[in-house]
């Protein structure tokens, strides 16, 4: 099946790419570890999507929401001009400390701007910013849906619109829920998918690889 395929396709794919043996990605999870950030960060192989998104679209301006350590924030960044740049939303004081640090160290803090609070209350901000080439959502999932309708409406023509964990650990597609808070979850984000998808402004493909990301091009 599809699943089966997909862990041995994205480990041999992990190996082959060698993402993580790059020394900056390596002091970035040593600051996280030394710091105890969570190790809820995308998948390596996620980075380098989100990379090769970013270049695609030849991004200069980008909008982040959950910047936790900062990893997906140095693939972004990479993707930048020098005079380009990442807002990056994180309503954790901590989290945010801990990628201000990984920045200054990996030497991107000039292309990235760190929102710190909780994002609907930073976005309205970076309104005048915009529209953006491209906006990655991976913080509450809760708040998806209204992050999105910002999203949608700040990014450019060609824009891409990116989201994390939207298969729920695998389970999104699951005809038995389980119980308790994970089916609430797997509810929501089957709401959000279908808000995606739904929406013409846009055009939406899902992609099968780390959390499962949804990938969609504005008209
Ligand atoms: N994008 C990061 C990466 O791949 O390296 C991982 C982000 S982590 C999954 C989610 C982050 O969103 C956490 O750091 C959390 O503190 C933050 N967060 C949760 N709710 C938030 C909110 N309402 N506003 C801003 N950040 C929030």
């Amino acid at each position: 099946s599809y699943s089966n395929l997909s862990q041995s396709v994205s480990q041999y794919v992990e190996n082959l790419l060698q993402i993580d043996n790059d020394p900056n990605l390596q002091q970035v999870m040593q600051i996280a570890k030394k710091r105890g950030t969570p190790p809820l960060q995308v998948v390596p192989t996620d980075g380098r999507n989100l990379e090769v998104f970013a270049r695609t679209v030849q991004a200069r301006k980008i909008v982040e929401i959950g910047t936790l350590c900062g990893y997906s924030a140095v693939f972004l960044a990479n993707a930048l001009p020098e005079d380009g740049k990442l807002y990056t939303c994180e309503h954790s004081t901590h989290h945010a400390a801990v990628a201000s640090e990984v920045f200054q160290n990996l030497g991107l803090s000039h292309k990235i701007e760190i929102k710190i609070g909780k994002a609907l209350d930073t976005l309205p901000s970076l309104v005048r910013e915009g529209p953006f080439d491209l906006i990655f959502i991976d913080a509450d999932k809760a708040n998806y849906p209204k992050y999105f309708d910002w999203a949608v409406e700040n990014l450019r023509s060609g824009g891409l619109l990116i989201a994390d964990n939207v298969f729920v650990f695998g389970f999104v597609g699951n005809e038995e829920l389980p119980q308790g808070e994970l089916a609430n979850l797997i509810l929501a984000m089957r709401n959000f998918n279908e808000k995606c998808v739904k929406d013409k402004r846009l055009v939406t493909t899902f992609l099968p690889t780390g959390e499962g990301m949804m990938v969609a091009v504005k008209k």
